[in-house]
């Protein structure tokens, strides 16, 4: 062990990103001040909201440095140590630089457990991905029994844990998702009521409202564009709408190409809260959170699914898949054992 690799962001993306957007680069493998540790990556995390880090773009969270390593989620173990709270094995996760091998100070990561939890879980239904769910659910949506939900991005990381949680709340869950097969994963292996392909169907609000006969009275939003304009249109009285991403539009090159309707008149009808989150506004509730996910899960009122990408190499590959629906689940590489 001797060098380290790196991927580095070479240019900010214009519209779709691409491999050329990205730089290989091997470098030593740093040596360690005191307080720090050194963290070899086993799974990496890509996610939909770093490509608005890769834009100079004002957001909630600074852009990426060009020329810098890209950082994200990343659960590793700990092969050197001079912190006194982390020694040699110790399986530890936080938002790293993807890279092999992170020199990171003790303050900037935590311990996590595979004895309790598959260590790739610290990433997906027990990480940010769980927690945004969870969050966003029930802090805004707030289903109550035998309420309609739907979600869309219904068979990716978040959304397959939204609706396992509003059917835990007794809703009756409709998902939107873009192939059969995630449909099928949708309806036969986690007990949604309803799925739409929204890539087969012809007229997507027709398709809705034949999926929702009592109407919307929460709609999760992971995509945005022309579904949630329909999810939007066909709300109940005191509807709720936890906007979480807008996916559809991270891509865009010009504001023209999201115009929709304007949702003012249907909020106002309806009476509709509709409320944008980010995750980290929740961080002070993380724990007790992350305790209802794991009793669920240990209960079997949660599953999950992760698609595992082999490969350092493959790191970029995986985050553009996203764009593609290339994942069911939780997207994640695995850089090594
Ligand atoms: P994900 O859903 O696992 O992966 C992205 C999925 O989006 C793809 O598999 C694809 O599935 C779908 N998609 C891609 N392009 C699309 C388009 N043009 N229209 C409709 N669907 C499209 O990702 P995730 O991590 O769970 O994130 C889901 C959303 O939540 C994203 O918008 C993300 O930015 C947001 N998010 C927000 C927070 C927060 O704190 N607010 C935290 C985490 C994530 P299909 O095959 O179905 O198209």
């Amino acid at each position: 062990m001797s060098v380290n690799e790196q991927i580095l962001l070479k240019s900010y993306p214009k519209g779709m990103p691409t491999r050329e957007d990205f730089e290989y680069k091997t470098v030593p493998i740093p040596s360690l001040e005191e307080g720090e540790v050194l963290v070899r990556t086993i799974y990496l995390s890509v996610d939909p909201y770093m490509r608005g880090r890769m834009s100079s773009a004002k957001s909630y969270v600074a852009p990426f440095s060009l020329n810098e390593v890209i950082e994200g989620g990343i659960v590793g173990e700990v092969v050197e140590s001079k912190s006194e709270r982390y020694q040699a094995g110790d399986k530890v996760t936080g938002m790293l630089g993807w890279q092999r091998y992170n020199a990171v100070n003790e303050k900037l990561i935590r311990k996590v457990d595979d004895r309790i939890a598959p260590l790739s879980t610290y990433l997906s239904v027990l990480g940010l991905t769980g927690l945004t769910a969870y969050f966003g659910l029930l802090d805004i949506g707030k289903p109550k029994d035998g309420e309609t939900v739907v979600v869309s991005g219904a068979a990716g990381a978040v959304g397959m844990v939204v609706g396992q949680i509003a059917k835990i709340k007794g809703a009756r869950v409709v998902g939107i998702a873009g192939s059969k097969e995630k449909n099928k994963y949708l309806e036969e292996e986690l007990g949604f009521d309803a799925s739409i392909n929204y890539k087969e169907v012809d007229n997507i609000r027709r398709a809705l409202k034949e999926a929702c006969p009592n109407g919307i009275d929460v709609y999760f939003d992971n995509v945005g564009g022309a579904i949630s304009d329909a999810a939007i249109s066909l709300l109940n009285d005191h509807a709720r709408v936890p906007v979480c991403g807008a996916i559809s539009a991270y891509n865009i090159t010009s504001l023209q190409e999201d115009l929709g309707p304007r949702v003012q008149s249907a909020l106002v009808k309806t009476r509709a809260l509709m409320k944008g989150f980010i995750v980290s506004d929740y961080s002070s509730q993380f724990k007790e959170a992350a305790a209802d996910l794991g009793k669920w899960l240990v209960e079997g009122k949660l599953t999950y699914k992760e698609t595992i990408t082999e490969g350092f190499e493959n790191i970029p590959n995986a985050f553009l898949g996203l764009f593609k629906g290339q994942n069911i689940g939780k997207q994640l590489v695995k850089v090594s054992e």
